[in-house]
């Protein structure tokens, strides 16, 4: 099985935030929570490229990946899957154009973030396409991703997330990374359902 890392494990728009309030002094309620996936305008950015620089100074600055705690049982359910016996693949679309020159650093610092957050895990990728890595079963938060996860023969679960609220979304879907869990093992005892 597995999971995705940005608002599934960490809190990567809390991150973001971080960075605009310490760095660049943005008042913390220019930014509030956002509602959709592309929020940069309701942050006040003007187009898709001053998000994009952003979130790369976000990286720069060490913070991405390194700043912040887990959403709520990161820990303990990637434990109890473990132990289980699932093998937890941990699979991150966190990749910036190779000339950024910051995606060794992103994979390292996400490598170290869950070892300090002891959040359990087998394997860890970075990859654009979420089914390089076979899984049975797998956590996301973008609906188009948890398509292409189906597509593929996975059980693409959605978790709920700011940005997947619109009521016409009708991927199956979790609203904790305990609930997945729950699913998982009930996915575990009852095979022939899947
Ligand atoms: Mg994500």
């Amino acid at each position: 099985m597995g999971f995705d890392v940005d608002e599934v494990l960490y809190p990567w728009v809390a991150t973001l935030r971080h960075h605009l309030h310490t760095s660049e002094g943005w008042p913390l309620d220019r930014m509030p929570e956002p509602t959709r996936y592309g929020f940069g305008p309701d942050w006040g950015m003007a187009d898709d490229a001053e998000f994009l620089a952003h979130a790369v100074a976000t990286a720069r600055a060490g913070l991405l990946h390194t700043y912040g705690d887990p959403l709520e049982g990161a820990a303990e359910v990637t434990h109890r899957l473990v132990d289980a016996g699932h093998t937890v693949h941990v699979v991150t679309a966190r990749r910036y154009d190779e000339s950024y020159g910051v995606n060794a650093v992103l994979a390292d610092s996400t490598r170290r973030w869950l070892e300090r957050h002891d959040i359990a895990f087998t394997t860890l990728d970075l990859e654009l396409d979420k089914t390089a890595v076979p899984t049975d079963v797998y956590l996301d938060d973008r609906p188009d991703h948890v398509d292409a996860l189906c597509a593929a023969g996975t059980r693409g679960v959605l978790m709920d997330s700011f940005h997947n609220q619109d009521p016409s979304c009708g991927r199956e879907r979790v609203h904790s990374l305990a609930e997945f869990a729950d699913l998982v093992e009930e996915m575990s005892a009852n095979p022939a359902t899947c």
